[in-house]
């Protein structure tokens, strides 16, 4: 059994399948209290209602298309820490049925036997956390390294200033080789008008380095609306 918040048909917001229209399931609970979180809502691991992984395929058959993004709150780790129970049983049930599946992670725990076609990967950097949650293990690079191995994955992280891509490059540097075409920089933004504003600082940082730009797509077409 896995407790949903909300289940809604979109368009994927970010990453390499931007634009395509996805089936999103966020689960409930997290771990971690980013401080420019924009997903509050989903950290408690009692929000949301309990369904069994057949209650979730049923929500999700209600859309059409193959895209399923599995996201939270962090949908790998378990209110014990351990990995969320059920998931792995959730993400074959879906692949029997040809689900491309993508699950969105923050990356501190390695889970195998996924049926995972992309492990989207957003590793939180310092600008993210507040100082007690900082050294809670917010970036192992021996996991970032097990994901990346195991998965089609992309490395997402979100930039507030400049001087954030110093911590990029110092956590790619602990990794093995990283295809830079599946690293992305996405502007730090809740609403249209920072987003606008963050972009071109994004944007020049990305040419500087050879990253990809991340649009955040539902941000600048919903803004901060929830589940859109
Ligand atoms: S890991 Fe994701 S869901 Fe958890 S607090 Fe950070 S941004 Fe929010």
């Amino acid at each position: 059994m896995m407790r949903v918040v909300e289940a809604f048909y979109s368009l994927q917001g970010e990453g390499t399948l931007v634009g395509v229209p996805s089936v999103f399931i966020r689960l409930a609970g997290c771990p971690f209290r980013c401080r420019w979180c924009d997903t509050a809502y989903a950290w408690d691991y009692s929000a949301g209602e309990e369904l069994d992984s057949a209650g979730i395929v049923e929500r999700i058959a209600q859309w059409p298309g193959k895209f399923v993004v599995l996201t939270g709150g962090e949908p790998l780790v378990g209110e014990d820490l351990a990995v969320r129970p059920g998931l792995v049983e959730l993400t074959c049930r879906l692949k029997a049925l040809g689900k491309h599946i993508t699950i969105e992670t923050a990356g501190t725990l390695f889970v195998p036997d996924l049926a995972c076609d992309l492990i989207s990967i957003s590793p939180k950097l310092g600008n993210s956390t507040s100082p007690a949650i900082h050294q809670a293990g917010r970036c192992d690079a021996e996991v970032l390294n097990r994901l990346i191995a195991a998965y089609p994955y992309q490395l997402k992280f979100v930039i507030d200033s400049p001087w954030d891509i110093e911590e990029v490059q110092e956590v790619l540097g602990q990794l093995g080789p990283v295809d830079p075409s599946r690293v992305l920089l996405m502007p730090q933004a809740h609403t249209r008008d920072e987003l606008i504003a963050k972009s071109p600082m994004v944007a020049e940082l990305c040419r500087k380095t050879g990253f990809r730009f991340c649009d955040r797509l539902h941000i600048f077409l919903w803004s901060e609306e929830r589940g859109r």
